[in-house]
């Protein structure tokens, strides 16, 4: 299993990346410089998490070149009617010429903004400021839109996906058109005792690794891409090594099981 993927549009994504969200400026500079130690490409941050400045201070202090990086960042809801200027400051904080994908955050429908939000995507992709351009919280209806109005697939959809909301009709849905699923809150945030659930723990001891890790590998496994938020430097290194060791379908399956269709986040349908 290599550590990237190829998306519609031709280039790679690396399978796994450090999730910002939470993360204070200062936080993230440390997370981000030991997550590129440990050998993270991948940094997923957005404008309302109010932190691109430090990953833009720890972009800086990185010795990696730019062209190994791959950074996200997303459109706030109240910006996809001025994703230009939205776009533009993003990149002024994080201290970049481009991003390697930007995503709109939410469809928020209420707003009736989300496919002009994809159309300022796709110009700004054309001019060079944005390599890929995705979504998240998108569900087949918004999707649809958007490929009906512009004939341009989004790439990702990023979406709350762990063992208790696995969103598999959403996923399948994703996948079947060539849509790369990327799970926010991979671990359900450590929380809901999900690290403590029999299932996990035992499959853990066996392979000598993390209730985390095996939550990841099991993410995987699914061709899930994820982004595990961490500032603590142990579990940024423990949640990359998680390409050393293979769950049977058993596994796979008894973890499948944990499903209670219990989101963490809000609905996209109702979210401004
Ligand atoms: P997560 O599922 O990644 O959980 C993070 C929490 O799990 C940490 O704060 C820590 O408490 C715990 N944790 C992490 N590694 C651990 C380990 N090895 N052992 C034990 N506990 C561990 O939750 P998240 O931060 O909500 O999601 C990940 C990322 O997804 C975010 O940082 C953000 O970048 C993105 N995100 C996107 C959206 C969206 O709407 N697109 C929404 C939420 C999050």
């Amino acid at each position: 299993m290599t550590n990237s993927v190829k998306m519609l549009d031709g280039r790679s994504i690396p399978k796994l990346g450090l999730g910002v969200w939470q993360a204070t400026n200062e936080q993230v500079i440390e997370a981000i410089t030991t997550a590129f130690e440990a050998g993270y490409r991948l940094i997923d941050t957005a404008s309302v998490y109010e932190n691109e400045t430090g990953v833009g201070e720890a972009l800086k202090m990185s010795t990696l070149p730019r062209e190994e990086m791959f950074i996200t960042s997303k459109l706030w809801n109240p910006d996809q009617s001025n994703v230009e200027q939205a776009l533009e400051d993003s990149l002024t904080r994080l201290q970049l010429d481009y991003l390697d994908c930007y995503l709109i955050h939410w469809p928020a429908p209420s707003l009736g903004q989300y496919t002009n939000a994809w159309k300022g995507l796709i110009k700004a992709q054309q001019s060079g400021l944005i390599k890929s351009i995705g979504v998240s919280n998108f569900l087949p209806e918004h999707i649809d839109t958007l490929i009906q109005q512009t004939g341009v697939t989004p790439v990702i959809n990023q979406i709350e996906k762990h063992p208790l909301f696995s969103q598999q009709s959403l996923s399948e849905w994703c996948t079947q058109r060539g849509i790369l699923v990327q799970a926010w809150s991979p671990l359900a945030q450590g929380g809901k005792g999900i690290f403590e659930q029999p299932e996990v723990t035992t499959i853990a001891a066996k392979y000598a690794k993390s209730p985390a890790q095996v939550i990841l590998r099991w993410h995987l496994q699914h061709n899930t891409l994820v982004i595990p938020k961490s500032v603590t430097k142990s579990r940024i290194v423990e949640n990359i090594q998680v390409f050393d060791f293979t769950l049977t379908p058993e596994e796979m399956t008894l973890i499948d099981g944990l499903d209670k269709h219990q989101r963490l986040g809000p609905d996209p349908l109702e979210f401004v």
